[in-house]
């Protein structure tokens, strides 16, 4: 799964917002011998870090006159290709270039890619649309995700133009062999100090330089010394608390012993955001700006909810996740509403009526005249955490009139019968609905709000609402949580 969530206040007063990611899947890192690789065609990356330099080297497994990068997200907000900032092609002849969804190799004499290039990069931590990000710690350590270098062979501009901007079910062939190595020493890929890493096919992060691990009971944490000691304390207390309730209520998750690896990226003036994403066994996350300097009260209610939130995806998008990027409303509302609950259950004075507030007006305002589906495209990624959230406020109320439950009660089903194939599609979601509620009209009006939006997105959630008892009152034209 990639997923990737964003909160980040611009202090002046200004709303959170939150955006969300794609794709993948996951397996485990393995170690392998890379030159076994290269006799099946195989093609192999050798990551290095030698002091400041970094460098990448590329040995395709075939002929290609392209090989596009198959995670090209956006910088977030500026919607720019971060490898052009980033990456510079050594190698003559061979140049990087944005071709229309992808960050793409491609010789400038026209012909095939040389079959070995090498690029020179300066990672650097940039908040991605839909992508895993390069996380940068005050101690000069690095942690790169290893899907950042996954690339794929296209034979044509016209087969360039015509792949999808979503890779989920696509064949594009096998990823790369990757091998990471530092001169200055071991790097860190799952948990192990290793002085050569490989990985084939594996959703992790490999950390290059020094950052303290520290292996707790419930825990185990690499953290930047310099990060306020406040959100350490509140990640160590509070993540555990939340993943036992969503364990007590959803039975086990993909992991229950989770790493955490938390940057640092500086009091930043005016600036208050926290980033994340979720992988095996895996939560990042990383802060910046002066407004998380001190644990506030507004501070810790929205710590908790982010820790609250990733926490649900080990459930809700590594256990079971979507089956395309378009249907991310099932795993970002899904654990928006999860917190929400989980919050609430652990802390009863929790306002959780203000926080769903916040997905309904969210929802209306992104949903009108254009579809949720398309949000990824417009960089409105946003779009799917509210209004997932407000369809499984419905299906909550279907689910409250039906048996007196909540939402997860509602998901626990849909979890438990796809724990095999691990997916939960769209179609399972809003069958589940129908089944719950007897009310075949509900799915026609969330279709309608995923595939084409609505000139008043208001009144369809209000007639939603009002079918599956969620309690609101309309005030000019507002759907109003009450
Ligand atoms: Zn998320």
């Amino acid at each position: 799964m990639k997923l990737r969530d964003a909160v980040r206040a611009l202090i002046a007063g200004a709303s959170l917002m939150a955006s969300a990611g794609v794709v993948g899947c996951a397996s485990a890192p393995v170690r392998d011998s890379a030159s076994r690789h290269v006799a099946q065609g195989r093609t192999t990356v050798e990551v290095t870090r030698d002091g400041d330099r970094w460098t990448a080297d590329y040995r395709f497994g075939r002929e290609a006159p392209i090989w596009a990068f198959s995670r090209s997200e956006l910088i977030a907000e500026v919607r720019l290709p971060w490898r052009l900032k980033q990456w510079t092609v050594e190698t003559p002849g061979v140049v990087l270039e944005r071709r229309g969804a992808f960050d793409v190799l491609r010789a400038t004499g026209g012909g095939s890619v040389p079959r070995e290039v090498r690029i020179a990069f300066t990672p650097a931590h940039a908040q991605i649309e839909a992508g895993y990000e390069t996380l940068a710690f005050t101690t000069g350590a690095v942690a790169l995700p290893t899907r950042q270098f996954d690339i794929f062979p296209v034979d044509s501009e016209a087969a360039l133009a015509a792949m999808p901007e979503d890779l989920n079910g696509v064949q594009v062939g096998p990823t790369p062999v990757v091998t990471w190595r530092d001169a200055a020493g071991p790097v860190l890929l799952g948990g192990e100090r290793l002085d050569r890493a490989v990985t084939d096919d594996g959703n992790s992060y490999v950390l290059f330089g020094q950052v303290e691990q520290v292996d707790g009971e419930r825990l185990t944490t690499i953290m930047d010394p310099a990060l306020p000691a406040w959100i350490g304390e509140q990640v160590g207390g509070f993540a555990p608390r939340v993943g036992d309730w969503y364990t007590r209520r959803l039975g086990r998750g993909q992991t229950d012993r989770p790493t955490v690896m938390i940057s640092w990226n500086g009091p930043t003036e005016r600036i208050t955001s926290m980033g994340g994403s979720v992988m095996p066994g895996l939560i990042t996350m990383s802060f910046e700006g002066a407004g998380v300097l001190n644990p506030t009260a507004e501070m810790l209610t929205v710590s908790r909810w982010f820790i609250g939130h990733e926490s649900a995806h080990f459930w809700l998008g590594q256990t079971v996740r979507y089956e395309y990027a378009r249907d991310a409303w099932i795993t970002e509302g899904g654990a928006d509403l999860m917190a929400v609950r989980a919050l609430k259950a652990l802390n009863p004075t929790y306002d959780d009526v203000a926080a769903l507030q916040t997905e309904v007006d969210d929802c209306t305002d992104l949903s009108r005249d254009r579809s949720v589906v398309t949000a990824n495209q417009r960089g409105e990624q946003r779009a799917f955490y509210a209004c997932g959230a407000v369809f499984a406020l419905a299906a909550e109320g279907a689910q409250a009139r039906a048996t007196g439950g909540d939402w997860l009660d509602f998901l626990k089903p849909l979890i438990d019968e796809n724990r095999r194939d691990g997916v939960l599609s769209r179609e399972e979601w809003l069958d589940a609905l129908t089944e719950v509620s007897r009310d075949p009209s509900l799915r026609l009006d969330i279709e309608r709000l995923l595939d084409e939006g609505a000139p008043d997105p208001a009144a369809v959630i209000a007639r939603l609402f009002q079918r599956t008892g969620v309690a609101f009152r309309m005030e000019a034209g507002r759907v109003v949580l009450v």
